[in-house]
């Protein structure tokens, strides 16, 4: 629903024309993010609710959503509490088996609903433990979603895909030489971590990160509904310290994040200043860092013990001098952070190359003894081109439009 404001660089209206609002400042931001939220909400209904010949995909309804259209089929709301412990937390799609609803409720559900998963049409095990989901979505659309185990086997990470593809056209990431197709539903984004709990079996799936193919913000509702359902007590029972969301910097989406959600927030940084990162991270060109960095000092606001993680990918030559590390110190300095550094992994087509271990080592060593809180990343599930970067899917790119759109400063 997100224009571009023609009369300024950093406007914003609904598409209706309703209002205009000017940017650059939090309150507008926020103004903006009230707008938007209002727009979307009131189109809910009429995307969400089938056609006579439809039958609804449980799976694309959050508690409220779930409980509003159970007392539409003119049931009590307690029932939607029985039917999201059913799905998500017990995996159960077919509702005869859901034995404490009562056989008419189980009938009419026959009729009316259903509780439809993405198709897994290949996993992929890596070498080091990871594994690779493909997942069929409608025609000609694949995702891929990545879980990682660390060491001891006891954390179990999910990285999960927010788009079909991504439009956002960041220099070193293979997703964005797919193209951008549309946007993912509720279903097919919990559909990943439903699928992962199930083939997890007893070990608990313990972390979940929106990181995979897509801009999780330029996808807002629909994220943000899917990782309420991973938050429930009756679906996954993740804490808000176990889902983060990663962005590459959709700031006013940034603002009406923290209206409705407190889950841990990372950004793909990946440069210490704007003249890099426009190169690097293109949306930079309509929020500069230091928009960025508002952003995210908002973000956390009131809460003295929050960080946000910074990801930076490390590119030969590019983002990886001495010089340019304490530049990124000097830079978060007023923001409470840690620090990811990522090796690079390359992918066909691209002229970047890994930085060298001991070019790593070296810019790990100065935000480390600047004070920050630093981890240099284990490349994971290269081999199976699962790594951070690699995902790709397949994707029917409609994507022209998204990136004239992007080069014209129109997305976000
Ligand atoms: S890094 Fe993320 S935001 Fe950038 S193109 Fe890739 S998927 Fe999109």
């Amino acid at each position: 629903m997100k224009r571009d404001c023609p009369e300024t660089a950093g406007g914003i209206r609904c598409q209706q024309g309703v209002a205009t609002v000017h940017l650059r400042s939090r309150a507008g931001y926020r103004r903006a993010a009230l707008i938007v939220s209002i727009s979307v909400t009131l189109h809910f209904f009429l995307e969400a609710m089938p056609t006579t010949a439809q039958k609804i995909n449980l799976l694309d309804l959050d508690l409220p959503d779930l409980e509003n259209w159970i007392v539409a089929q003119g049931y009590k709301r307690f029932h939607a509490r029985q039917l999201l412990k059913w799905i998500h937390k017990h995996g159960v799609t077919d509702f005869d088996r859901m034995t404490d609803l009562s056989k008419a409720l189980r009938a009419q559900l026959r009729e009316t609903a259903e509780v439809r998963v993405p198709e897994v049409i290949l996993e992929q095990p890596s070498s080091d433990g990871t594994r690779k989901w493909v997942l069929q979505l409608d025609g000609h659309n694949r995702i891929e979603t990545v879980l990682i185990p660390d060491h001891t086997g006891r954390r179990n990470t999910l990285c999960v895909s927010s788009q079909v593809g991504c439009a956002l056209e960041c220099r070193f990431c293979s997703t964005a030489r797919q193209g951008f197709n549309r946007n993912l539903s509720v279903a097919e984004i919990i559909g990943q971590v439903w699928i992962a709990a199930r083939r997890l079996g007893e070990r608990p799936l313990t972390n979940v990160v929106m990181m995979g193919m897509g801009e999780p913000l330029a996808n807002f509702d629909n994220v943000v509904k899917a990782m309420n359902l991973m938050q429930y007590e009756l679906a996954y029972s993740l804490s808000k310290h176990r889902v983060t969301l990663s962005t590459s910097g959709v700031v006013p989406a940034l603002y009406r994040l923290k209206e409705v959600s407190d889950v841990c927030l990372a950004v793909s940084l990946h440069a210490p200043d704007d003249a890099l990162r426009n190169e690097l991270v293109p949306i930079n060109r309509k929020y500069p860092i230091a928009e960025l960095l508002e952003a995210c000092r908002y973000y956390i606001e009131g809460d003295k013990r929050r960080k946000v993680t910074f990801e930076y990918v490390m590119i030969d030559g590019v983002n990886d001098s001495d010089q340019q590390a304490r530049a990124l110190v000097r830079l978060l300095s007023r923001v409470p952070s840690k620090i990811n550094l990522i090796p690079f992994n390359p992918f066909p087509g691209t002229d970047y190359r890994c930085s060298s271990p001991r070019r790593m080592e070296q810019f790990s060593q100065i935000l480390i003894k600047a004070g920050f809180v630093t981890t240099l990343r284990k490349t994971r599930g290269d081999d199976i081109d699962a790594a951070c970067g690699q995902l790709v899917g397949q994707v029917r790119d409609r994507s022209r439009r998204q990136l004239v759109g992007l080069k014209s400063g129109a997305r976000g």
